[in-house]
């Protein structure tokens, strides 16, 4: 069997196209513009290309974008009242603090210091705790992104076996709640795990989030299952030339498609619907601020 390729470029570009729409709607009919503040301390290279990416494509889709860089040594107090600032602006509806945050600042005090209802990313303990009860909250974007093409390619989600592969805060955890939320049976594989392939050959849907490249090989893959590749990984790619690099993703692509009923590629998978959520993520508090209906399809 050769899988179906899941066009997450495409989605993603399904997913802004309805946020644009939302948002036209919103300006349109109730002259409320969503506004996402995105806060970046330092100069970390990849988060700089991250935070560029996101005012764009939040500019792009007709919301307000506002940037706010700060110096590598910012004391805590100062970008906490720049937090406090922002929970207290009403043209703000998104907050989002690009991670990893200089070793100075506690992340954790940071994150819970933005208003849960503003938690563009979904990482407020508030929220995990909403998520993880099974009510309504904001939902990190990645996850987000992930369910949204699996709801897309599968319908129902009811009853199939989800194996989870990594447990992070930001990933793993989040996934394995979304997906038992939408009545999977859910397992969540880490490190520890005995039998890592035997566990992923029971999973109809396979969501790999290791941060290894290429460890989850096609025959860890049960046939027909549908493969969601949450990983990027940066290697060295001789092929190309000298010291170039290429991405791949934590499964070994060639050898999965060949069982597998569909599934991400890297890149062009995940990646992009992971800031098309972020919007999303946008518009939904934008409405909930101003007790709007929310926009179908682009929630949990
Ligand atoms: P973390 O490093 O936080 O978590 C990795 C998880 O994988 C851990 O739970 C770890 O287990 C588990 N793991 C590590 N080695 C093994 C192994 N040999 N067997 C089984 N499990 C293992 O990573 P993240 O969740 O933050 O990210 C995962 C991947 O997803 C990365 O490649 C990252 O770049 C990518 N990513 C992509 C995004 C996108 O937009 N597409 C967004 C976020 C991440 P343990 O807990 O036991 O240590």
């Amino acid at each position: 069997m050769t899988a179906e390729i899941i066009d997450g470029k495409a989605f993603a570009a399904t997913v802004r196209a309805k946020v644009a729409e939302h948002v036209a709607n919103l300006k349109e009919v109730h002259g409320i513009t969503p506004g996402l503040a995105v806060v970046l301390v330092g100069e970390d290279p990849a988060s700089q290309v991250y935070v560029r990416n996101k005012g764009k494509q939040t500019l792009e889709v007709g919301m307000n974008s506002f940037e706010h860089k700060l110096d590598a040594d910012t004391p805590e107090a100062d970008l906490l009242a720049l937090i406090d600032q922002l929970n207290n602006d009403p043209a703000v509806h998104g907050i989002l603090v690009q991670l990893p945050l200089p070793d100075h600042l506690n992340s954790d005090l940071v994150i819970n210091s933005i208003n849960p209802a503003k938690d563009a990313d979904g990482f407020h303990i508030s929220n995990v705790g909403l998520l993880g009860t099974g009510q309504k909250s904001m939902v990190p974007c990645t996850p987000l992104g992930c369910l949204m093409m699996l709801r897309d390619h599968l319908g129902s989600l009811s009853g199939k076996n989800a194996v989870v592969v990594g447990r992070s805060n930001i990933v793993g955890k989040p996934m394995a709640n979304l997906l038992l939320k939408d009545s999977c049976t859910v397992t969540i594989a880490h490190s520890r795990t005995q039998d890592l392939p035997g566990v992923c050959r029971g999973a109809d849907i396979l969501v790999a989030a290791v941060g290894r490249p290429e460890m989850i090989k096609g025959d860890w893959v049960k046939p027909g299952a549908t493969v969601i590749d949450v990983g990027i990984n940066r290697i060295p790619a001789p092929e190309k030339g000298e010291g170039k690099h290429k991405l791949v993703g934590d499964v070994d692509f060639a050898g999965a498609a060949e069982i597998a009923g569909a599934i991400t590629p890297v890149p062009g998978g995940v990646g992009p619907m992971t800031i098309a959520c972020l919007l999303a993520n946008t518009v939904t508090a934008c409405c909930r601020a101003n007790g709007l209906p929310e926009p179908e399809g682009l929630t949990a």
